[in-house]
């Protein structure tokens, strides 16, 4: 019955086949010159245009003035509001109506007070149904508003898409009408398309291709596209092909529907609001009419956003979530970096997301869900099985730039052993299209094959394109089990990785940290958003440890639940992974630095509170320790003469203190030389420094260790030209090693600022070039076992990277570096490509190289890259890429890092609990002159007691969270002074184990630990 071809010629019968569906050529006599009918003009539009973000019911108040096709609107960031009147002819019932609207900006239709549909032209979203088919007692004179962003899917970028903003960009309508829109011709066009790619995706290797060419081309001879009634023929040979099954053993795609909405990237967080608005209405209209549709979607963040901004909205998505078809995953508050956020911090992502979700959906997530971010902790195993989750979906490591990642699917074993299911979905997007392409090659790209024979395919525009479409779902319709193509079906994230489970007895595990190869400028970029994360972070921790002090202490204090949730979510959403990365554009800076200073103004009262609140008042000065051992520290106090003065004191271990001068067993001296080097030396270090502050040597005297290497200077500034190959704010490559220029040029030589006694300095100014100065002081304290390096930089450079380096007398094949509730080993050599991809690495407050019985530790207040190679450990400082932000870290900076030689091990040498000292300052506090030292808890090395804080559920309880900090197993006693009723072990969410008391004894509370393990205790006061 087929026409025999006329030649055996699989070119052209191909090329036919895709002409008669272009919409380029021929539409003139083609199916596709068919999909749309006739048009007819709207009957008014007219306009209203704003500065700002404004309601739905503030727009309909303003002053409309008439609008004519064509004509711009700006500029960029604004928004324009459009009244637009429309009448259905008559004479189109029973036909499907469409409003066409074409426009370079993203639009929302509001149609009687409520947002109906999402327009976005690269989202293949420009029209609203009006009917599906006109019936006489439907309205058909209509009113519609169309709120339109003055940007594009990815902002307004000027030239490029990554490129900072251009802040004057117009906008306009290019096509406003009514048409009637041929379904059937759609469904027929949809059908082409497939089998089209279907020919080209096999290729001319199997016979399934040729199936697909002849009945394509069979298809074009019975189809006449001016007479509807050819169509049936054409459409039951499709129909056939598509219907022949494949066997038993083919591979699964679990098709979801997915919108992947960066919280903040190129546009401001406002604008997000926005996208999710659009993105979502449109996902619940496409649920309406199809219901074996489902969609995921990610962060709590953004949900709440949509509650408030759009309830109507909100509560249909409500509606689904109920139904299992709109499944809210990931169990964070946003899709937050992996890399950068401290421990505390990814335990609260997930303790607001989770709770979030359970109190608006009544669930928890249980699977972790980061497709997009820039490497992922080895800590997060642990952390997700705290949190209720045991599976993880990601698939940015795709983009490595060097080694291919070897699995699809396969066990992560984290730092502490725990295990979570992940899987990578294999066609390497987030953003699929659910076309023929994709599906072969989530088969063939399957790096598990034979182990796994399920995977992910997430179909759907994101970042505002407003997620699936119809022709999308229609296309996963028409294959789901058709011979030569892998099986598809609607899933879900929990049918996935069900099945994946189920099957995993071959599955492969990969142990540590998954490390993205690429965006290795991140840890760097927007040093301000890391330094303000860093502190903010210390900020609410001291916040917390404080006000459940006081909690205990004074029976009036009010812990301020509310108050610190706020600026806990605050932080949360700086974390998101284009935030803290520093890969926004400039007016996401501004708002993630006022969300900063928001925090620490509102922490700051706070903390005063709870400190006020922690004993009587008076006229002493005394000292609040939030960390859980004792300290002697120098500390800077004000003196009767309000003349700031130093003071050696003795804080106790998560407790308070008058301040009791105490006198140092060696005082610092600082010596000027005759040749202008200056020498440093408090007892435990000895320090000699050249004009150019440069150490020329660092003296461990009590093992008479000499730190810097033979014939090299530490504490030595460099700067590399650093221009990537695109990824502007994000990448640092292999080869700007090449360009390194050490800083020598001396603006004011080392010379003496303290001269000793309980502080030291030396300070000193640098030009890094003629538009970039460094000035430091370099501080020696008292009894304190590293030396600090105040630096202040005036920064104004484009496309170089300042570092600092430190050639150490330390051989070892690795560095440790800290990470969250732990620390792990990365290799100082470069044999392999694993090992040399990593030439530029994140780590948290310290670094160290240690060889049997010594090691250097570089620690810091508020850096996160480093690299160390062979014997050389190298900080981090500046960068200063210029997209997309173009005055990315132009201005002043402020910071300290600061080296420690030690004997011994770096655990056995405390340069974790220095590290911590460094960036937790003793905090000055009011109090009575006869207050008596006092100390709430205190718990034996290796444990840390890194919370304290009261429970998300209140009523007089305190949540303890700990972990084992050198790689050890042990047993440990946690003491208190608190009266504390009962103990319970917990999870990350604060679920009592019921099965598991804790053991509350006249001496405290015995705990046992593994390596790197967390454990979270509720205490019942
Ligand atoms: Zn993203």
């Amino acid at each position: 019955m087929y026409h025999q071809p006329v030649l055996k010629n699989r070119r052209t019968l191909l090329e036919r086949a895709e002409k008669f569906i272009s919409d380029i050529y021929f539409t003139d006599c083609n199916l596709r010159g068919r999909l749309n009918g006739d048009s007819c003009p709207l009957q008014s539009i007219s306009s209203f245009l704003s500065a700002k973000r404004i309601t739905f019911t503030e727009a309909c108040k303003q002053n409309f003035a008439p609008y004519k096709v064509g004509e711009t609107f700006g500029p960029t960031w604004w928004t324009c509001w459009f009244k637009v009147t429309l009448t259905i002819p008559e004479s189109w019932r029973g036909r499907e109506v469409h409003f066409l609207w074409e426009s370079d900006g993203e639009g929302m239709v509001w149609r009687d007070g409520q947002p109906v549909q999402g327009l976005t032209k690269e989202g293949e979203k420009t029209s609203y149904i009006l009917s599906e088919c006109l019936k006489d007692e439907e309205p058909h004179s209509v009113t519609l508003y169309v709120e339109m962003a003055c940007n594009g899917l990815f902002g307004a970028g000027q030239g490029s898409m990554i490129a900072a903003p251009d802040p004057n960009r117009k906008f306009s309508i290019q096509k406003a009408e009514l048409v009637i829109f041929n379904r059937d011709v759609r469904q027929l066009l949809t059908e082409f398309e497939m089998l089209v790619d279907i020919v080209k995706e096999l290729g001319e290797g199997e016979q399934r291709g040729y199936q697909a060419l002849f009945t394509v081309n069979e298809m074009v001879n019975l189809c006449d596209p001016n007479d509807p009634s050819s169509f049936s023929e054409a459409r039951r040979l499709a129909s056939k092909f598509f219907n022949q099954q494949n066997g038993e053993s083919q591979h699964m795609v679990h098709a979801m529907g997915h919108c992947h909405i960066d919280s903040a990237w190129l546009w401001p967080y406002e604008e997000t609001i926005r996208k999710c608005g659009r993105s979502w209405v449109t996902v619940v209209n496409l649920m309406d009419k199809n219901p074996d549709f489902i969609f995921t979607c990610s962060q709590a963040q953004q949900f709440q956003w949509v509650k408030s901004w759009y309830p109507g909205l909100f509560s249909k998505i409500q509606h689904y979530v109920k139904k299992g078809r709109f499944i809210p995953v990931g169990g964070t508050w946003v899709e937050m970096d992996g890399n950068l956020p401290s421990g505390e911090s990814m335990v609260r992502q997930f303790l607001e997301g989770q709770r979030f979700f359970n109190q608006e959906f009544g669930m928890y997530c249980k699977e972790f869900w980061l497709p997009d971010t820039f490497g992922y902790s080895a800590q997060l195993p642990q952390i997700m099985q705290g949190c209720g989750i045991s599976n993880f979906l990601t698939q940015k490591l795709s983009w490595n730039l060097v080694n291919t990642f070897p699995h699809n699917t396969f066990f992560w074993e984290g730092l502490d052993g725990s295990k979570v299911l992940t899987h990578f979905p294999p066609g390497n997007s987030y953003e699929m299209k659910a076309k023929i392409e994709e599906l072969v090659r989530t088969v063939r790209n399957n790096k598990d094959k034979g182990r796994a024979n399920h995977s992910a395919a997430l179909f759907g525009y994101g970042d505002g394109g407003g997620g699936p479409t119809q022709l999308m779902l229609d296309r996963l319709r028409l294959v789901q089990d058709t011979d030569g193509l892998p099986k598809v079906q609607m899933s879900t994230p929990d049918r996935l990785f069900s099945q994946l489970r189920a099957e995993s007895a071959l599955l492969c595990t990969w142990s540590g940290e998954l490390f993205l190869e690429l965006h290795n400028g991140t840890y760097t970029t927007q040093a301000q958003i890391k330094r303000e994360n860093r502190q903010c972070e210390t900020l609410l921790h001291d916040v917390e440890v404080a006000s459940s002090l006081a909690l205990c202490r004074n029976r009036t204090f009010l812990y301020p639940q509310e108050k610190l949730q706020q600026l806990w979510r605050l932080l949360l959403l700086n974390q998101f992974h284009d935030v803290i990365p520093g890969s926004c554009v400039g007016v996401v800076v501004d708002d993630a630095l006022k969300y900063y200073n928001d925090i620490r103004s509102d922490g700051s009262v706070l903390l005063r509170e709870a400190c006020e609140a922690l004993g009587p008042k008076g006229s002493s000065v005394g000292v609040f320790n939030s960390l859980p051992w004792e300290r002697h520290e120098v500390v800077q106090i004000q003196d009767g003469t309000d003349k700031p003065g130093l003071a050696l004191v003795r804080a106790p271990s998560v407790g308070a203190s008058p301040v009791i001068d105490i006198q140092p067993v060696t005082a610092v001296s600082v010596t000027l030389q005759a040749d202008g080097t200056v020498l440093m030396e408090n007892g435990i270090l000895k320090a000699a420094i050249n004009r150019d502050g440069t150490l020329a040597s660092l003296c461990l005297i009590g093992s008479n260790r000499e730190t810097i290497s033979d014939g090299c200077v530490g504490n030595q500034f460099v700067m590399f030209d650093d221009v990537p190959l695109y990824w502007d704010a994000w990448d640092v490559m292999d080869y700007h090693l090449q360009t390194r220029k050490p800083v020598s040029e001396v603006v004011q030589p080392a010379h003496v600022v303290s001269s000793g006694g309980l502080r030291g300095s030396v300070g000193f100014t640098l030009r890094i070039s003629d538009k970039s100065v460094v000035t430091q002081e370099i501080v020696m304290d008292a009894m304190c076992p590293y030396i600090k390096f105040d630096t202040k930089v005036e920064w104004a450079e484009s496309h170089k990277f300042l570092k600092v380096e430190f050639p150490v007398r330390v051989r070892s094949p690795n560095a440790t570096y800290e990470i969250q509730f732990g620390h792990l080993q990365r290799p100082t050599h470069r044999n392999t490509s694993w090992d040399w991809a990593r030439f530029e690495v994140w780590g948290h407050k310290w670094a160290d190289l240690s060889e049997h019985n010594f090691g250097v530790a570089l620690l810091n207040d508020s850096k996160y890259g480093y690299s160390v190679h062979e014997n050389t450990m190298t900080l981090s400082l500046l960068r200063s890429p210029k997209a997309p932000d173009a005055t990315a870290d132009m201005g002043t900076h402020q910071f300290t890092y600061a080296v420690m030689p030690h004997s011994k091990s770096f655990q056995e040498a405390s340069v974790i609990q220095c590290a911590y000292n460094l960036n937790f300052p003793l905090r000055l506090i009011q109090c009575s002159p006869d207050t008596v030292p006092w100390s709430a808890f205190s718990v034996p090395e290796p444990v840390i007691l890194e919370t304290v804080k009261q429970t998300e559920e209140g009523k007089g309880m305190l949540v303890l969270r700990l972990f084992e900090s050198h790689g050890s197993s042990v047993t440990v006693t946690l003491r208190t002074t608190i009266p504390v009723r009962e103990a319970w072990h917990c999870d990350l969410l604060e679920r009592r184990q019921s099965t598991q008391p804790a053991h509350v004894t006249p001496e405290g509370i015995a705990l046992d630990f593994t390596p790197f393990q967390i454990v979270t205790l509720l205490l019942v006061l």
